[in-house]
This record gives C-alpha cells, structure tokens and sequence, in this order.
C-alpha cells in the first residue's frame, strides 16, 4: 500500500526527541517537537510546513534558531504550534536577535505562531521579516475534537497532558482515500465525470448504500445516463484505502488521567512513538521527573491497542542498555495483551 507520509525519529533513541514525517509525494514535511535538528540537512528543514511543539523544555525546543537560520531569506512560510505561553515564547526568541537588515530580503519570511488552549481555541500571531518579526495577532480558530490541524488528506489532533506543566500529545491521522480503478470504469463502459465526485462524497461522508447516484457521460455517440447505487458503484469501481494513523507522545507523568487520554487519543494507531525513559526499577526517579518508565509506557500502548512501537527519548544513564529498556516495553504491552486473551 502506498503511504501518505513516512514518519522517523530524527535521533537515536538517547537524542532529543523529536520525529520528522516525509511527505512522499509533495517535497513538505512536518516535525513533532524542536529539539537539536542539526542532524536534518538543511534540504529537510526546508522541507517542514508544520511544527508541532510538546512543552517548551529544552530538549524539546533548542532547535528554533537552528531551524531560523535554516529558512530565513530562503522559505517564505512556517507554522509552529504549541501550547500555553507558546506566542510569547517564540516572540522572545524572535526578540533575542538584531533584525535591520532581514527587511531587505528578497524572499519574506513569514512565522505563524499558534497557541493550542485547552478550552478548544488556538490564538494566533504572524511574525514577518519584513517588519524586523513585529508581533502581528490574527484571529484565534477555534477546534473540535482535538482536531488541531486539518488538511484534505490528513488531520493532526493534540490532547493535554500532565509533565508538571502542560504538554501536548499528537496523533497525526491519515484520512481514507478512495481510489479510482480505472480499467474497472472502462469495463463499465462509462466514463469520468461530476459523479464520480458525488460518488467519492457519498462513500466518504458514510452515506446509506442506496443512495442513488446519476452517472452522466458523454462518448463520440453522444449523452448517456444510468442510475446505480452508492454501494453497486463502489464495489464496482472503487478501492478504499483506509487512513493511517500514528502517535508521538512524550514527557508525561504516569497518572490515571494521563493513561486515559493517551488510551483514547492513540486508540488503535498502527504506530505510537513514546517515551520511556527510565526502567522500571527506577520509577521513584520517573515519577520524581515527571516521566514515564519503559513498563508504564508499554502499558498505555497496551490500553491504547497500538499495533506497532518506536520507545525514545531514554535517559542517558542507560548508555549500552538499550536493550533492557525496549525488552521492558515489548514485555509490558505484549504479556498483557495475552492477559487480555485469557
Ligand atoms: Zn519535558
Ligand atoms: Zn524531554
């Protein structure tokens, strides 16, 4: 099956966290969270349209002026999203930097910054070069569903969680897609037209099967028209590809309420990239950071069903005992899906 997008950790599992997602077809790119990207080559950075931000600690977002110094003169857009105090913080970077000269640049830089609230409503501010990055507001967008960014083809949603301050969870979601299968309509005997859009509607928005859809097209022997069924066309004519979904959750405190949201959040992603920082024999010390152990984070991957795991941001401590870290996230998500079982 052909992918929307190829999401991959921009470190080894002891680096600052941080996971680049490749749009395959379209030269963009998003990044969850900001840490050290100097690792990217600069082709990559100028790749990224969006950048999701956790929490504003370091290792989550050190990076902003490598990536700055990346696109400024050469990209004309980014936007960075992250939770409260977000704006500011990325005005007081802005702030940080002499800026008499950028106004001249042929190609304007422009930085939206978005606030994700926790009442369902994003504040929003531009920051252009060509006014020395003055801080600009526009009108906040409100969201549903903790859907955060939307696009046609896919949707990021973000939920809070608690690190001691608030952090945000992402899941990046693939929408379905239907597929034409060309040869299958040339057999039909029919050709394209405006109903092959009202068909591709009426499957993705769920409409009942017997929703009549009236199939017009025009060959050299002139207007023909038929009326099928939403069901009859879509079995003969479409393929359905449903979406994938993935999750990036990191720096979080085991507690009940985190468990849930991520258990709801991530419910039945294919992939979830989590943090495991400590082992297990070391959850005083977890829980005094505000992180979770590879145990704890193999349970809420077990309670979210995620079919596949990629642990990350491991403490350094661990250097050379990787393997016990991912043997205890494996041992914690897989022995309590055969308890399940049972
Ligand atoms: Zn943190
Ligand atoms: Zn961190």
């Amino acid at each position: 099956m052909r992918l929307l997008f190829e999401p991959h950790l921009v470190h080894q599992a002891f680096g600052d966290p941080g996971l680049y997602v490749d749009f395959r077809d379209e030269r963009r790119a998003l990044l969850f969270d900001l840490g050290d990207v100097t690792v990217l080559p600069p082709r990559k950075l100028m790749r990224l349209s969006h950048v999701f931000v956790t929490h504003t600690h370091m290792d989550h977002f050190s990076g902003f002026d490598h990536l700055l110094r990346v696109v400024l003169g050469r990209k004309p857009r980014i936007v960075l999203s992250g939770g409260p105090h977000f704006i500011d913080q990325v005005e007081h970077k802005l702030r940080a930097y002499t800026w008499n000269v950028v106004h001249r640049y042929e190609i304007e830089l422009v930085i939206e910054a978005r606030e994700i609230g926790a009442d369902g409503r994003a504040q929003r501010c531009r920051f252009s070069s060509r006014t020395g990055f003055a801080r600009e507001d526009l009108e906040p967008v409100a969201f549903a569903d903790d859907v955060v960014h939307d696009e046609a083809t896919f949707r990021v949603r973000g939920r809070f969680v608690d690190h001691d301050v608030p952090c945000i969870a992402y899941a990046l979601e693939e929408k379905a897609r239907v597929n034409v299968a060309k040869d299958r309509l040339s057999a039909l005997g029919v050709s394209t037209g405006a109903w092959l859009r009202e068909l591709k509607h009426a499957v993705l928005t769920g409409a009942p099967d017997a929703t009549p859809i009236r199939v017009e097209w025009r060959d050299r022997d002139g207007d023909h028209a038929m009326t099928r069924t939403a069901s009859e066309l879509r079995h003969l004519i479409l393929d359905i590809v449903p979406g994938r979904r993935i999750g990036y959750a990191t720096d979080l405190r085991y507690t009940e309420a985190n468990a849930r949201t991520l258990a709801e959040l991530f419910s039945g992603v294919d992939l979830l990239f989590i943090e495991s920082v400590f082992l297990d024999e070391d959850a005083e010390q977890a829980a005094r950071k505000n992180h979770l152990t590879a145990r704890q984070a193999g349970e809420i991957a077990r309670r979210a069903g995620a079919k596949a795991l990629a642990p990350f941001h491991f403490s350094p401590r661990y250097q050379g005992r990787e393997a016990e870290l991912k043997a205890e996230i494996e041992s914690a998500w897989k022995d309590a899906s055969a308890l399940r079982e049972a």
